[in-house]
């Protein structure tokens, strides 16, 4: 799917703001042949393409300690490439990009308009719930005090209902939000 594809790429753009073009287009034809396979944890395979320069079948993307490591380091060329993200590399980052914005989350929405706000889940949910939001502010007639339309997505790994309390211009309100399923790169539209 395009839009899913497109936001790999904006992710894996955004973790190497300093990548030329051609790195990013080497990296997105490597992932559209579909050359990246996981292999185990934190391994993947990636298969060589002679028309990228590749002299080997296969090579080996590992992710050790933060870091990545692929089997071309070894290479004749390895060191000069041992510095560098090798573009094998940025093909395992935009396959695992695509696989989680590709996975199922369970998510609520919420729209608000107001000037201050505030959405409050209960503690004892922190690191099961996560809440992301975005915010555009669409009266600042009053410059001081903006009105704001704010989008929450209250999301999580499981089928769960939450409490929460959301907090718009003074008025409390009690909700309780039941989580149903859609695909992480949904909340990623909604939130970017
Ligand atoms: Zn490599």
């Amino acid at each position: 799917m395009r839009e899913l594809v497109d936001l790999a790429i904006e992710r894996l753009r955004e973790d190497f703001p300093n990548k030329s073009k051609s790195w990013v287009r080497r990296a997105l034809i490597r992932f559209m042949k579909n050359t990246v396979k996981e292999y185990g944890e934190n391994v993947w395979v990636v298969r060589g393409l002679p028309e990228l320069g590749d002299r080997y079948p296969t090579y080996v993307v590992r992710f050790k300690d933060g870091r990545y490591y692929c089997s071309c380091f070894e290479s004749s060329w390895g060191l000069r490439r041992k510095s560098e993200i090798c573009t094998h590399i940025a093909a395992v980052i935009l396959y695992r990009n695509y696989k989680r914005l590709d996975s199922d989350v369970y998510a609520s929405v919420i729209n608000i308009e107001c000037t201050d706000y505030y959405l409050e889940i209960p503690s004892e949910l922190r690191g099961k719930v996560k809440v992301v939001k975005s915010v555009r502010v669409v009266d600042s007639s009053d410059r001081l005090n903006p009105r704001h339309r704010v989008t929450y997505v209250v999301y999580s790994s499981e089928p769960i209902e939450v409490r929460a309390r959301l907090t718009c211009d003074g008025e409390v309100r009690e909700l309780s939000l039941k989580l149903t399923r859609t695909r992480r790169y949904i909340v990623e539209l909604l939130t970017h």
